[in-house]
């Protein structure tokens, strides 16, 4: 039993079964999480005995980086291994006032939205709530030994996978990012980005209060089909109808649209005005995202006026819009750009190249 991967109520249940007392799951999270301690001999406030015990039936496995990278603009990128073949990427971006990281919520993804570079990997299988939390747990530990006493402020689900395609592992390793105990960040600091599964979404309104960004990038379905192709099965009206269940209940939140600029795309006057029209009195703030290229995609970034004149459009209709500064691209470690290390078990790269075989595309 890997201990990392348990939030507070998997800690409950876990020493329940040892016949220890409930409130054994906050010194864990403590040592573990918020101390960085993985030796359970070290652990001074429990027992002896149950140090004895714990280091018998449970360990805590930490992920291992096998590289690391550092951008020309502060960003930095880890590699870290998983099994054998596969890997995965998080990225640190600093700011003046927070450190956010990017992670990863699968190897690879299952959704083959046509702009995306980990879409176009292919897909291996979910991380274990410990492979994600592993994430947040290894980085907090580099600022420490880099001293300053930085931590990790805020989190985003936006590096490689579709987290609501990871529902069960997702939420227990979001829980112990809000925890107290462990890194006690506020639900307005941890974002979850999804493309829209509308019936995870719909359970995650059930179970969780962290900050939605959906991954919208089209005014309408035809242009959203082909650009996130799982809009086939989930349309936007419904998405968005999923959208405003989930801060129904929940005062002063809105979601967060992403929008990525796809050159002559996605990127019009006309695009901007069918925007504004759709989310119409839904609390909104646009997140503009300029195209982050990689070699096989068929698209260019919008120029800077353009996203500018976009942006203007959604302003001067009363939006909050934003534009995202790209960061770490020097790297390959912008949005949509991580790639990890997949053992593809789709073979989406091989069906590709058969395909333009045959078409001489
Ligand atoms: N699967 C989730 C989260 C990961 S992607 C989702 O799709 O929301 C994080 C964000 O980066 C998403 O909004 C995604 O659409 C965007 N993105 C993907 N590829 C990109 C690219 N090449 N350039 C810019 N943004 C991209
Ligand atoms: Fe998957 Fe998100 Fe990339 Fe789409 S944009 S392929 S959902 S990671």
């Amino acid at each position: 039993m890997n201990l990392l991967g348990l939030d507070r109520k998997g800690l409950e249940g876990f020493f329940a079964e040892m016949g220890e007392k409930p409130f054994r799951a906050s010194q864990i999270l403590k040592w573990v999480h918020g101390r960085g301690v993985t030796d359970f001999e070290a652990m001074t406030d429990l027992s002896k005995a149950l140090r004895a015990r714990l280091a018998d039936e449970a360990e805590v496995r930490v992920p291992e980086a096998v590289m690391d990278q550092n951008s020309e603009d502060g960003t930095r990128k880890w590699l870290l291994r998983l099994d054998g073949s596969n890997a995965i990427e998080a990225v640190l971006i600093p700011e003046k006032n927070r450190e956010t990281l990017c992670i990863s919520s699968q190897v690879g993804c299952a959704l083959e939205c046509s702009f995306c570079s980990t879409g176009y990997q292919g897909f291996n299988r979910n991380l274990s709530t410990a492979e994600i939390i592993g994430q947040l747990w290894y980085v907090n530990r580099i600022l420490e030994r880099e001293g300053e006493g930085r931590q990790v402020t805020n989190v985003v689900f936006m590096g490689m996978g579709e987290p609501l395609l990871n529902f069960k592992n997702v939420v227990p390793a979001s829980e112990l990012m809000k925890d107290d105990h462990a890194y006690g960040l506020s639900k307005r600091r941890v974002t979850l980005s999804t493309s829209g599964v509308i019936p995870y979404l719909d359970r995650l309104t059930e179970v969780s209060d962290v900050s939605l960004a959906v991954s919208l990038h089209a005014p309408n379905d035809e242009l959203r089909n082909e650009l996130v192709p799982i809009n086939r099965k989930y349309p936007i009206a419904e998405l968005l109808a999923a959208c405003r269940r989930y801060i129904a209940d929940k005062p002063h939140r809105s979601i967060t649209w992403e929008y990525v600029m796809l050159d002559g795309v996605n990127d019009t006057d006309a695009h901007a005005r069918e925007l504004v029209d759709l989310l119409g009195d839904i609390p909104s703030k646009v997140n503009l995202i300029p195209f982050n290229p990689f070699p096989e995609a068929p698209y260019r970034r919008s120029s800077d006026a353009r996203i500018r004149a976009f942006a203007r459009i959604l302003s001067d209709a009363g939006l909050v819009a934003t534009t995202r500064k790209t960061r770490g691209d020097d790297i390959d470690g912008a949005c949509g750009q991580l790639v990890g290390k997949v053992a593809d078990r789709t073979r989406r790269q091989e069906k590709r190249a058969r395909r333009e075989q045959v078409t001489g595309a």
